[in-house]
C-alpha cells in the first residue's frame, strides 16, 4: 500500500517539487517502507517520536521538522534534523543558532507563515515576515532557505488556494530583495488535501502524511 501510495505521487509531481513524507505517529517500519519506496525526506512533529525513529534509521533520508519547536527541546533537535520548517520568532531562532555554534552546525531553516492570521496557530503574521528575516538573517549558525505555511484547514481544497497565494507573494518579495544570508529557495505549501492546489501556485516542497501512510490513528 504505501510502497504504491509513493510511487504514485512522485510520478505525478512535477520535477521540481520536493516531497516531505509527514510521519507523525508513524513507526519506524513504516518509515522505513517509505523510503524503500523512494523517499528522500521525512518530516516529523515531534521531537521524541523523531529521536526513536532516527535511532533505527539514522541518516539514510533527510530529516525535516514540520512541527511546533519549544526551546527546551531545540538542543536534542539539531542533533537529529537536517532542516527546521517552522522557525516563527526571534527567540527561537536565537536558540537554535546557539545550540548549533555548538556543534558547528549550519540550520537550513524556513520561516513558518501564519497566512490565515489564525490565533490558535503558529507561525509568524505575512505583515511581520520581513521584520524577523531582517533579524535572525545576522545569525551565523542558521541559514533562512525559504517559507512554509500550512494555511487553514478546509474541506474544500480550492479554499486554500488565496493563502498559498499570499504566502507565494511573500515568498518572491522577500527573493527580489536579495538580502544577504537569505536565500529563498524552498517554498513549502500543501498537503494531502490541498497539494495539488499548492503546487499551482509554486510550492516546490509539499508535505504529505495521509495520503502516504493512510488515515492517522493519534491512539496508537
Ligand atoms: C501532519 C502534517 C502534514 C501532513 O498532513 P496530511 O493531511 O496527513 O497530509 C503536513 N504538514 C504539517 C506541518 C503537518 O503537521
Amino acid at each position: 500500500m504505501i510502497k504504491e501510495n509513493v510511487k504514485k505521487i512522485l510520478d505525478e509531481l512535477p520535477e521540481n517539487v520536493e516531497l516531505v513524507a509527514a510521519a507523525k505517529t508513524r513507526t519506524p517500519e513504516e518509515i522505513k517502507e517509505v523510503i524503500k519506496a523512494g523517499v528522500k525526506i521525512v518530516g516529523e512533529n515531534y521531537v521524541q517520536e523523531a529521536r526513536r525513529a532516527f535511532e533505527v534509521i539514522g541518516k539514510e533520508v533527510k530529516w525535516h521538522f514540520i512541527g511546533h519547536l519549544q526551546k527546551n527541546k531545540v538542543k536534542r533537535a539539531v542533533k537529529i534534523f537536517d532542516m527546521i520548517e517552522t522557525v516563527d520568532s526571534h527567540d527561537l531562532a536565537q536558540e537554535i543558532n546557539k545550540r548549533c555554534s555548538h556543534i558547528s552546525k549550519i540550520m537550513p531553516v524556513l520561516i513558518e507563515i501564519n497566512s490565515g492570521k489564525e490565533k490558535q496557530k503558529f507561525g509568524v503574521f505575512p505583515e511581520d515576515v520581513m521584520n524577523l528575516i531582517k533579524k535572525i538573517s545576522t545569525f551565523s549558525n542558521i541559514k533562512i532557505m525559504g517559507l512554509m505555511t500550512m494555511g487553514p484547514r478546509f474541506g474544500n481544497p480550492e479554499d486554500s488556494r488565496s493563502y498559498f497565494i499570499e504566502t507565494r507573494k511573500i515568498f518572491k518579495k522577500i527573493k527580489a530583495l536579495n538580502l544577504p544570508r537569505v536565500e529563498m529557495k524552498y517554498l513549502s505549501m500543501g498537503m494531502t488535501n490541498s497539494y495539488q492546489i499548492a503546487i499551482e501556485e509554486k510550492a516546490n516542497m509539499v508535505r504529505i502524511g495521509t495520503l502516504i501512510f493512510g488515515e492517522r490513528n493519534y491512539k496508537n
